[in-house]
Parts: structure tokens; sequence; C-alpha cells
């Protein structure tokens, strides 16, 4: 018979599969003896049940009723008793925490009788018609589907009756009052009375959790999140406590480090008289945790031991929501803190430091992606814009944007291009889309741990919130600063999510801390905690991983700067650009030349220019591989636009001129050249085979830089990459062709000179007789960009604008194949040609040169495929490198970082 109900003291950190992110973490509390407060797990194979079949899973209610027994006998109360009735949350909680699921219920199990019990026991009337009153909000809402602003607008009537300005100020006979209208309220939007049987409460909500799996945010979050849609979400039944039976009660959350920069230190805020709820909410405003230890020194210090604990157990920052109620304290909720990317590297470097985890475990919990975020720019502090406000640093980073006050608005201009910041008085989850949008969220309330900071920091978005010195008036789209700006929708700002500053108009950018290091290359110091952190992290990795990680450059200039960041070679050097700018007119006299001899008087004229562009990359590579790419692009993409041309000549001709001679012959040959495909036209290896002359006086140029490094004393090792090839024929004839220059070069120059020569695998024939390109390539580099174009058929600058979002929002792909390598299709192309290259050629070398060797999933794929190296964009070497490591490390017990 399956399962499907667990106590707390049934289970553990190990399973949340199946009891959720939050009844696992409330089970290992439970087993380390932490004050939880007792109660049980509806497990996802519940949820899936009820999913899939529409009905309840035979049994599950006998069995919940079996828990509730243990739970009525243990507490010496029942559910729904009316002199003393136990009171439950009920909250939902799936492996990984989402928006969009059910809020959580509290006070399940008032009705009409016991609230009056629970008002004699607890010697507080209007705490329980309070408690009363929220339950039928909650219930009324959530469970039965009640227009929440129905009951808001109850609720300011009623205030504006008794003329008092909040709630604290209603008594017990007004929130009685209120607890009819709600009740009404219900009857009226939805003809069913407010269930008085606790019992029907607590199913109703159950099954409104299990179904608020499938709600539209969820599933939002799921898709953006690549979380699967099958996981299914748990239910948490637990006791009520209360925070809010006077000034010896309280709410509050807590991290055991700040989880903004990572800095050691209880971090947290409370709040006296509260309910958890009221918190998050940003209804009134939190004093830091450090109060608590005023108000309750014996609380403060129990907490702070639990912390502890906590954290040493879980060898990780921690986040805890807590209650004390009447000066008990109890733990309602823990799991590894979210955090953002410098958190996460100090605390890896720190934790590492205190011998809770290796150096290995502390490479597992950094990434690739908060590496890169770490390397963009910061607002440049000697600029100082005019602040418009302060508050609370809850995300770091640097925004600039223009305003706007509503997420549809976020989402409107974002989809036409434009950089927003989205302001609020606090965020909801139904804010999510806006925030996605945003480059950066403020809110005039709410602490660190306000929804907008969470969500903000988990989506590594800035963030100042609590800006309580503006006036955001959201109806009139504006708001107000102290000093009386006002910032109408559209005015740009820039928001300093590291410090917690909002300046008017658009502030400077300036390289960030890490990104100093990092360009100083071997010679960069850790000044910062944070930078220290990324440099034993990077070292780490490269002490463990087999991938090398190479740049592509085109120039020294890119070469130097790709090899301070650690690279070891360049892997792609395309050799175009030197076909550009003044050379240009070069390139037109060889596409126009009427004879070989006027061909190879452009190509000699090209020659000396190309040779020391070699040069000076070889230079700055010295002793580290360089791949050369012989020319790929359709010589037309070097001609003038054909419409260019057509204009020029049809305006002289309309004057009655003479058109150019020039340009009438230009307009010619780009006539000659048009293809109705370039991308699968006259171009790479193709080029190479039909423009005589091509191959050699490239090939010539770099044997010439070769000779003349070694002559001065350098160790250059240029490889020649041949371009688009699809049939092993096509490699051999330029392989005989840069043999025989190579050999006349080091005839004439008296220095051997050799070079290996290979390939690029970036068409799918390629890959599929790649055991037969491999008996003349020495090496394969996979051009995974075009590898994607033609195994799908699309050219990504067609496509990428044109359907790709309507494919990702329908799930055809979670994510652009041209950014995260295409596993399924083009990686097992890679894997054949991996397997079939070397099974002709043991010792092939074997790269990658696409955009996606600097994607971390990507990266990942590439060491499991067992290629040499990846090669990417200077910038991204840092981060191929962190992840090469992260490869190679077992990743099996990294699981905390989730
Ligand atoms: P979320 O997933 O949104 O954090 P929770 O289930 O943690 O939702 O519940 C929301 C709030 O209700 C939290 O502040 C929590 O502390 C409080 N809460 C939940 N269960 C109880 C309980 N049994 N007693 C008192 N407060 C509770
Ligand atoms: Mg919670
Ligand atoms: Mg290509």
């Amino acid at each position: 018979m399956a399962r499907y109900v667990y106590d707390f003291t049934e289970g553990g950190r190990d399973m949340a599969g199946l009891l959720g992110g939050k009844g696992s973490n409330l089970a290992e509390m439970t087993r380390l003896g932490l004050p939880v407060p007792p109660g049980f797990t509806l497990t996802t194979e519940a949820c899936r049940s009820v999913l899939d079949t529409g009905g309840e899973p035979p049994g599950l209610w006998e069995e919940v009723a079996g828990h509730l027994t243990d739970l009525e006998t243990g507490s010496g109360r029942l559910l729904g008793q009316p002199d003393n009735p136990l009171l439950l949350s009920v909250r939902s909680g799936a492996r990984f925490s989402m928006p969009g699921m059910m809020e959580t219920i509290l006070d399940i199990g008032l009705d009409d009788d016991s609230v009056h019990g629970l008002a004699k026991v607890s010697g507080n009337e209007r705490f329980a018609w309070d408690s009363y009153r929220r339950l039928v909000q909650m219930l009324g809402t959530t469970v039965m589907g009640v227009d929440p602003s129905l009951f808001e607008r109850a609720l300011t009537q009623l205030k504006e009756a008794r003329g008092v300005p909040d709630d604290v100020h209603l008594d017990a006979e007004d929130l009685a009052r209120l607890v009819e209208t709600y009740k009404n309220v219900i009857h009226q939007e939805t003809g069913e009375r407010f269930p008085q049987s606790p019992v029907e409460q607590l199913r109703r909500a159950v099954l409104a959790v299990f179904a608020s799996w499938n709600g539209e945010r969820a599933r939002l979050y799921r898709r953006r999140e690549h979380i699967a849609d099958d996981l299914g979400t748990a239910v948490n039944v637990q006791r009520m406590v209360f925070g809010n039976l006077g000034s010896d009660s309280g709410s509050g959350v807590a991290f055991t480090r700040d989880p903004a920069t990572g800095a050691r230190g209880l971090y947290g805020d409370y709040l006296p008289n509260a309910q958890g709820e009221d918190v998050v909410a940003g209804i009134r405003n939190t004093v830091p945790l450090t109060e608590l230890k005023r108000l309750d020194p014996g609380a403060y210090g129990r907490l702070r031991a639990h912390m502890e604990t906590l954290e040493r157990h879980y060898r990780d920052l921690c986040d805890i929501e807590f209650t004390i109620e009447r000066g008990t304290l109890w733990m309602l909720q823990t799991r590894v803190g979210k955090r953002t990317a410098e958190a996460a590297f100090v605390l890896s470097a720190d934790l590492a430091d205190e011998g809770l985890i290796t150096a290995d475990e502390g490479l597992a919990r950094v990434s690739g992606e908060g590496l890169a975020r770490l390397m963009f720019p910061r607002f440049d502090t000697a600029v100082t814009g005019d602040v418009l406000a302060r508050g609370v640093p809850a995300s770091p980073g640097a925004a600039v944007g223009a305003a706007v006050f509503d997420s549809a608005e976020a989402v409107r201009r974002a989809a036409d291009g434009e950089r927003v910041v989205l302001i609020r008085q606090e965020t909801t989850p139904d804010d999510l889309p806006g925030m996605i949008a945003a480059q950066a969220v403020l809110t005039s309330r709410g602490g660190k741990t306000s929804h907008a900071a969470v969500v903000a920091r988990g989506m590594g978005k800035v963030c100042v919130c609590g800006a309580d010195e503006l006036t955001v008036d959201t109806g009139a789209r504006r708001c107000t600063a102290p000093d009386g700006t006002i910032v109408e929708e559209g005015t740009v700002l820039s928001v300093d999510g590291t410090a917690g500053t909002v300046y008017a108009g658009a502030v400077p950018l300036v390289d960030s801390a890490v990104m100093r290091y990092l360009e100083a290359g071997a010679g960069g110091r850790a000044t910062t905690g944070v930078v220290d952190a990324v440099a034993r992290a990077l070292a780490r990795a490269d002490a463990v991983r087999r991938l090398e990680v190479r740049a592509n450059a085109d120039t020294p200039q890119d070469a130097v700067r790709a090899r301070r960041f650690g690279a070891q070679g360049i892997g792609l050097c395309r050799t175009e650009h030197m076909f550009l700018g003044e050379r240009r007119k070069l390139v037109e006299e060889m596409i126009l030349a009427g004879t070989d001899a006027g061909r190879e008087r452009a190509l000699a004229a090209l020659l000396p220019l190309q040779r020391e562009d070699f040069t000076g990359i070889l230079e700055a590579m010295d002793g580290l591989p360089v791949t050369i790419r012989l020319l790929d692009p359709p010589l037309h993409e070097f001609l003038p636009d054909r419409a260019d041309l057509a204009v020029r000549i049809a305006t002289a001709e309309a004057r009655g001129e003479e058109p150019d001679a020039h340009d009438a012959e230009l307009l010619a040959a780009v006539g000659r050249m048009h293809e109705e495909n370039p991308m699968l036209g006259l171009r790479g290896v193709r080029l190479g085979l039909v423009v005589p002359g091509l191959v050699a006086m490239q090939v010539r140029a770099l044997g010439e830089a070769v000779a003349q490094r070694l002559a001065a004393g350098g160790a250059p090792r240029a490889e020649i990459m041949v371009p688009l090839v699809g049939d092993v024929r096509e490699l051999r004839l330029v392989r005989e062709e840069v043999e025989r220059v190579l050999a006349e070069v080091s005839d004439t120059s008296g220095v051997p000179v050799t070079c290996p020569v290979g390939t690029m695998i970036e068409l799918p024939r390629a890959a599929l007789t790649a055991g037969r390109i491999a008996e003349d390539a020495e090496f394969f580099s996979f051009g995974t960009n075009d590898l994607t174009q033609t195994t799908w058929g699309f050219s990504r600058d067609d496509v990428e604008a044109e359907f790709f979002s309507a494919y990702l929002d329908r799930g055809v792909f979670p994510v652009s194949p041209f950014e995260t390598l295409d596993r399924d299709g083009v990686g097992r192309l890679v894997g054949i040609a991996v397997e079939e290259g070397r099974a002709t050629r043991p010792d092939l070398t074997i790269g990658v040169c696409g955009e996606h060797g600097g994607d971390p999933d990507s990266v990942h794929f590439f060491h499991s495929a067992g290629l040499d190296y990846v090669s990417c964009s200077p910038f991204r070497v840092p981060v191929a490198r962190l992840e090469a490591g992260r490869a190679a490390l077992d990743l099996a017990d990294a699981g905390d970082s989730r």
C-alpha cells in the first residue's frame, strides 16, 4: 500500500523529493531536537495522484485522520473542540520553492463556536476574533476564490465607520462584526457558506494546495527555471503557534549570514506581536534582529544557538522563520538560503576556511553564471549623481532604466527593448512578470527579507527596497523624492543595489573589482573578500579541471587580454577581419581581377599585412597554440552593398552622367556572386578550392610569420584550421596545398616550418563522416554555431527575432540552442564525431570554438563528451575555467547549492 502521509518525526532532508523542501526541512529540524510545532506532511506523490486522476487516492483521508489523532493526543486538544480548539496551518511546499503556489492558511479549525473557546483559553478576545477573521479571509480568497479586494473594501468601510486609521485600533467586537460581513461576502460571491466543519476546512485547503501546482504563475516560474512540471507539491499540516498574543510574542525571519554579501553574523528582521505572514508582507516596519536581544534575551540566545546548530548541520547559510509565543521560541522553517553571486563566493571561501566544507564543495557551490555577474560593471563612484533616495541594498549590481510603476508597463516597455526600473510600494507575486522584465526593482517598503528582495536576489536582479523616503503613487504613475523631485513614468534612474542608492539620470559605469582583478592577470592582487574568494575558486577549478580553456581572438590586443584572463591558447582566430578596413580595396581588386596576374598582384599586396597580424598574435600567445581559421565568409561580404551601388549608378544616369566605371564593375561582380542562401553557399573551404591563390596566400603569410617568430627566438605554435569541410577530399586538397606552401616557406627562409592542419566540424556530414575526415585532420574543432544552424536547418540571424520567443513560450525548447548546446541533436553529432574521429586517430586533439564554449551548461557537456578544450570569447574565459573545474567534480553530493 502506498503511503501518503509522514509525521515530522519520520522524515528528513534527504526526502525532499517526496516531502518537498519545507516538509523535509521541518522534519530535519524535528530530528535535530529543535522546537518545531508538531505536524505531518502529505507527499508529492499524493499530489501527483490527485492531479493525475482528479480524485483522491484511496486511503488518503484515513491516513490523514490517523495523523490528526496523534496531533490531537499530543497537544491535548481536538480539532474543533469548542472550549479549547486545536488550530492548524496548511502550508504548501514543493521540492523547489516557487511563487504562485497557494499561500499558507493559518488558524484552520476556528468556527463560530470554537472562536469563543480560543478567546477564553488565550484570555484575549481580540486575538481570537482577529484569528478567525484572518481564517475566513484566507480560506475565502485562496480556497473559495473570492476576489480579495471585496474583503479589503469591507475592512476599509468598517475602519471608516469606526473612524480609526488601521486594523490595530479595531476591537474584538469590530472584528466579530467583520467576520459576519466576510462570511456574507463569501455567501454572496460563491453561493456557499464558509465551512463550519474544521475537517472540511482542512480537506479543502489541502486540495487547493495540490491544485495550485498547476496555477499559471507557478507554471511560468517552472518554465523559466527549468523545473519539471510533474514533480507536484507536498502539503504540510502543522499545529499553530501564535506570535500575536502580545508584546512578549512576535515573529521573525533570519539568515545565519548576510545573504547579500556573505558576511559573517546573524542577519534578520523581527516584528513584535505579529504572525509570520505580517513580517514578509511589510505591513508594519520590522526591527533588526539585534533588537530582539533587548526585548527577549532568553529567546534571542536560544535562537542564536539553534541557528548555529542549523548552519553547522547544513554546512551552509540557512534561512529561517521563527515565532515567539509568550516567550517560547518556535522554529517554523529553515532552508539553505538563496544568496547573491557575491555571497556565494564569499561563503564558499569562508566555510572552507572554517572547515565546514572542502575546497571542492566550495567550488561546486559557486557558478560561472555568478562569476559573470560579478564581472559586470558597477557605477562610477567618482561621478556622483543626484541621490534621489536611499534604501536597503537588497540585491547588488548597477542598473539604469526608465521608471515604471506597474508590472504590465514594465513588460510592455521591455518588449520594445527599453530598459526599465520597476517601482512599487512593495511587490507581490503578481509583480513577477514585471520583475523579470525590469533591470532593477525599487520599493519604498520592506527589508532584506521582503518579497521584492527575496525574489530579486533569486533572479540576480538589482534591488533596492524599503526606500521609505520615496513617496510612491502607483495610481498616478509617479513617485516623489524627499527633496520634492517628482519622478514621472519614463524618467531615467540609476539604481545601485550594492549601496542601496538611487540616482536621477544615468550614472556612468566602471569595471567591477573582480573585473579589475581578472584584467590584471598574473599580477592581480586580491584586495577585497569577494575578489579573494573568486581567485580561490578559480585556482581550485584550474587545479581540478581536465578541459583546457582557449579564447576566440582575432587581434593581438584580444590575445593579450585573453591570456591575462587565463586562456591557454587561441582556439579560433578568424582571419576575415584582416580583410576589412583599408584593406578592402585590395580584396575588391582580388575579386574583380580579370586575369591571374591581376589576382596574384592583389594577393601579394595582402600578404605582408596578414603576415604582420599573424606575427603579432603569435607573439602575444607565445608558447601557446594559436588556431588560425582560413577565410570563411562568402566573398561578396567584402564588396559594397548591392542596393547602394545600384542607387549610385541610377542617380548618375538620371543626371545624364556616365556612371562610375568601378561602381558598374562592382555591381556586376555583386550580381554574379549573389546567392539566395549565402550561409549555404560559396564559403569556407569551398572558397579556398575555387579562388586560386587564396589559401596559398594565407598559408604563406602564416608560414612566414612563424619563421619570423622562430628566428626571433619565440615559440610559435600555429595551427591551420579549414572551415566548413563536409568531406575528407575537400580537406585533403587544402592540406596538400598547405604542405606545398609551407615547404616553400621553409626553403626560402631556411627555417623549417610545420603546422598541424585540422578542420572545423560544423556540418552534419562532417560529424557523420568524422572517421574519414580524421585521416587528414590532426585536430577537430566543433563550430557549434554553424553546426546548430545546419542541424536544425535555420539561420540564427533569421530566426532568433522571428519565432524564437514563440518556440520558447510554447516549450519547443527550454532555452535557445544557440545559447546552450542542444544535447539531443547537436550533442549527438558531437558524440559521434568524437568517437569516430578518435577511432581513426587516437591522439586527435578535439575542441569547440562556437559560442557554446563559454556557456556553463554546454561546458559540462563538452567535459563529459571527452573534448580536450573549449574556446570562447576572452570575457568568458574565467567563466569557462570555473565551469570546466566544476564539471570535473563529482557533483553527486553538491545538491545543497540548489
Ligand atoms: P511561505 O512558503 O510563503 O514562506 P509559510 O508556509 O512559511 O509560507 O507560511 C507563511 C507564514 O506563516 C510564515 O511566516 C510562517 O512562519 C507562518 N506560519 C506557518 N505555519 C505556522 C504555524 N503553524 N504557526 C505559526 N505561524 C505559522
Ligand atoms: Mg515561509
Ligand atoms: Mg562556421
